[in-house]
This record gives structure tokens, C-alpha cells and sequence, in this order.
């Protein structure tokens, strides 16, 4: 038998819920290469088994984990991730974001909603205004509406593709595949410089959709959120059906998949939301940064002469004295961890100059 130490076993814990969170979000993960139709492919009430009155409890550990991870990715400050959230109105984009994010140090979290485009915004390439608003390094980023827009309401309502000002050339042919295949190739190079993208399609249904917009009128807390163009808007609903099932048929890329979260139960949106982006970064698997012996050499230095500035009476190193020696490499409580990360640049600190 094999004896597991305590870093064995953390990592086979890991490996556990990598492989657990894998299986449970595959249901939700678009093939790339198949040819979607959301409404006979992606059932919006789906619960995957997982009862309501776990809800709570799952997303408490998923929100952990995101946390955890989060403070890795901001230490280590070489991988970015874009979550991508698409919905039609009353899907629960909002909600998602504020209760899948709530554990997330807010300095690591950046989060940006599009809107129907500004003057400015016109004036340039479609893809402009979304490059703008990319996370950086360490950061993860939330597209609350995204570039998905240039092929989802721009398609359903083509006046927006007039104000688009585009040459001629540039709208004929087959505009919606063009479309498509610039901004896999657009993916692809933000994947290739470590951004990794996590794309969300909250799936709900008519119905339901319908019980929440009369939800808004009916509670006079929730009518600001109401808006009639939401009503409107679901007028065309065959119409963005099919714009959304084309969109996932031809924008779901190895390097970039679509994942059809089922959001007739917000509770279970919630849930899957978090498993996606909790297997995102597993998938990354950031690490805090290690100090090579070079530079513990010189933390040696440094730790040394602030020991000799004890005061009388006082302990030289009254941290370690109080919790004892921390082995190096050793996490302890971490922040969004971009402020407090060690040197891992191979920069020497300040105080060794
Ligand atoms: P809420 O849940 O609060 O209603 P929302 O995302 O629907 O959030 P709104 O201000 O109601 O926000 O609507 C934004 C509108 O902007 C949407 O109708 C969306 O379709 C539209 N929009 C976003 N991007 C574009 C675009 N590129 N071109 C045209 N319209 C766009
Ligand atoms: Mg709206």
C-alpha cells in the first residue's frame, strides 16, 4: 500500500473534484462541430439530478473553490479568464453574477455590460469596444453581454447592422458565418495569450421567461427591472431561438466551447455556473508563485535584519514566534493575491538594494 502525505492527498482531492465537475458539466457542453438546435438539444428545466435543498450547500463549495483558485490566478499572474454570459431577458444573468461571484475577492473581479452601441463604439470595428474591456493577467473578467451580440441582436434586428457604418464589401455574402469565423479566430488568439475563455448560454424557457417578467410587474421591488423592449424583444423569440442555435453550432471551438446552462431553476443555474468556471480553473491549475534559493538567499538576508531591529524584550520575529516556522511554499490566508505576491518575477525586493 502506498502511504499518502499531505500534499498527496490534497492533490488527489483535487484530481477527484476535477474529474467530478467534469462529468457533471458535460451535459451542458456544446460539441464543437455539432449542429445545435436548443430547443430539441438543451432542456432549460434539467437539474441533473442534484435536489434544490442541496443547492445551497453546492454552491457554498463551489463559491470556495472559485475563491481559492481566484487568489492562484491573481498570484500568478500569467493566465486571464473571460467568462461570457449570454441570455435572453429574464434568464438571470444579473443574479448569476452576483451570487456565483459573492466569495471572489471584488480587486481580482472585473465586471463589464454591453449595451446597445455609443457613437464612438460605431465608429470602430465590431470587435473594438469588447478588446477594450478584456481582463488582464490574474484577472477574471465577466462579459455581461458580449461580442455574441454582433451575431444575436444585430442579426435579429438588422437596422443595428446599418449603424454599423461598414463598407458595402463588408456586408456581402454570408455576413453571420464571417462573423462567425472572426471571432473563433479572435478566440483563439486570446486563448494562445493565455486568456481562457468560459462561455455560458443561461437557457430558459418560454414560460418561464413569461412568469418572470410578470413577476417584475407584480412585485414593486423587481418593476424597475421591468422594460417593455424586454416584451418586445420576445416577440422574436423563434427568431433568437434560431440566431442562438446557429451561434452555438458555429462558435463552439476546442479552444473555446459553449456550455447551455439550464436556468428554469435560477438555483440550478447558479450551481452550473460555478461548476463550469470551477472547471475552468482547474483546468489552468495556477500556482503561487515559489521562491527560487537565489532569491531565498536574499529573503534570508532581509528577514535577518529585521530580526536585528527588535526592540528590547521583544521577540526577533514575533510572527513566527506566535504561529511557529511556516514551511516555504506554504498558503497561508490569501487575499485576490496580486497584492501580496511574492517576488516570483525573479526581481529582487526593494529592501536587499
Ligand atoms: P437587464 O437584465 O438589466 O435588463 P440587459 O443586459 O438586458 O440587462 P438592458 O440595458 O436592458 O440590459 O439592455 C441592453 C440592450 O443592449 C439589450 O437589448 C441588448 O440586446 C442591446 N445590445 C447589446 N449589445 C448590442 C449591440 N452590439 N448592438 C445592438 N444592441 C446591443
Ligand atoms: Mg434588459
Amino acid at each position: 500500500m502506498v502511504d499518502l502525505g499531505p500534499d498527496d492527498w490534497e492533490l488527489a482531492m483535487a484530481d477527484e473534484r476535477h474529474s467530478r465537475l467534469a462529468e457533471f458539466i458535460e451535459p451542458f457542453r456544446v460539441r464543437p462541430g455539432s449542429k445545435v438546435r436548443l430547443d430539441r438539444d438543451f432542456d432549460p428545466a434539467f437539474r441533473a439530478g442534484v435536489k434544490k435543498r442541496d443547492a445551497t450547500a453546492l454552491l457554498r463549495q463551489g463559491i470556495e473553490h472559485l475563491a481559492e483558485y481566484q487568489a492562484r490566478l491573481a498570484a500568478q499572474d500569467t493566465y486571464g479568464v473571460l467568462v461570457v454570459l449570454q441570455a435572453l431577458d429574464a434568464a438571470g444573468k444579473d443574479g448569476t453574477i452576483r451570487h456565483v461571484m459573492s466569495g471572489v475577492n471584488p480587486q481580482g473581479v472585473s465586471v463589464h455590460s454591453f449595451k446597445v452601441p455609443s457613437a464612438e463604439e460605431l465608429d470602430h470595428d465590431y470587435l473594438w469596444r469588447y478588446a477594450k474591456r478584456l481582463p488582464t493577467r490574474g484577472e477574471i473578467g465577466i462579459f455581461n453581454r458580449s461580442h455574441y451580440e454582433e451575431v444575436l441582436v444585430v442579426r435579429v434586428h438588422p437596422e443595428n447592422l446599418e449603424r454599423q457604418k461598414l463598407p458595402q464589401a463588408s456586408k456581402r455574402g454570408d455576413i453571420w458565418k464571417r462573423r462567425y469565423r472572426e471571432i473563433n479566430d479572435w478566440e483563439r488568439y486570446l486563448t494562445d495569450n493565455g486568456l481562457r475563455l468560459v462561455k455560458l448560454f443561461l437557457n430558459v424557457s418560454k414560460e418561464e421567461q413569461r412568469t418572470r417578467l410578470l413577476r417584475r410587474l407584480d412585485l414593486p421591488d423587481h418593476t424597475w427591472k421591468f422594460s417593455v423592449a424586454d416584451v418586445r424583444e420576445r416577440e422574436r423569440w423563434d427568431d433568437y431561438q434560431e440566431a442562438i442555435s446557429d451561434m452555438l453550432s458555429h462558435t463552439s471551438t476546442e479552444w473555446a466551447p459553449w456550455y447551455v446552462i439550464p436556468a428554469d431553476r435560477k438555483w440550478f443555474a447558479r450551481v452550473g455556473a460555478a461548476a463550469v468556471l470551477g472547471h475552468a480553473l482547474m483546468e489552468i491549475d495556477p500556482r503561487f508563485p515559489t521562491v527560487g534559493a537565489e532569491q531565498r538567499a536574499v529573503l534570508d538576508a532581509v528577514k535577518a535584519a529585521l530580526e536585528a531591529q527588535a526592540p528590547e524584550g521583544a521577540a526577533a520575529d514575533p510572527f513566527e514566534s506566535r504561529h511557529g516556522h511556516v514551511a516555504p511554499g506554504t498558503p497561508a490566508e490569501h487575499g485576490s493575491g496580486k497584492e501580496e505576491r511574492a517576488h516570483g518575477d525573479g526581481a529582487a525586493p526593494d529592501a536587499s538594494r
